[in-house]
């Protein structure tokens, strides 16, 4: 939780339990996801203040924001480089958690100097895979 420390933002109750839902939330929740969850503890809790919560942890470089769902939007509280698998089915997303490098072979860079990779893999989950047998 510490990680949080300095958000820029005055620490509401609401906004701690935004960052408490999101902290080591590894199934990348959606804007949705987080504003249905939070509600049931603060009724009064505006959409808007989810947003600008999110948006102000983006910022920060706490929080990244995934679009590999073309729908919505997704939320990776996880910054660190990873990958990640999408169910083509259910749009769950889960990490690849073992560390590889994709690299562009020598002579195909375009003279670029690559500095980042975004890597999605796509597929069917197990839970869509026992739906469709
Ligand atoms: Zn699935
Ligand atoms: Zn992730």
């Amino acid at each position: 939780m510490n990680k949080y420390k300095d958000i820029g933002l005055k620490r509401t109750p609401q906004r701690l339990a935004i960052i408490e839902y999101l902290y080591d939330n590894f199934d990348h929740p959606t804007v949705d996801d987080i504003y249905a969850d939070i509600r049931v503890k603060f009724p009064t809790m505006s959409l808007a203040t989810v947003y600008k919560t999110l948006e102000t942890l983006k910022e920060k470089g706490y929080l990244k924001e995934l679009t590999i769902d073309k729908e919505r939007k997704h939320f990776d509280p996880d910054t660190t480089r990873h990958y990640h698998l999408i169910c083509i089915k259910c749009k769950k997303i889960v990490d690849v958690n073992k560390e590889f490098s994709i690299k562009i072979p020598i002579g195909d860079h375009n003279n670029f100097e690559v500095i980042d990779t975004n890597i999605e893999f796509y597929g069917i989950c197990p839970v869509c895979k026992k739906r469709r047998t």
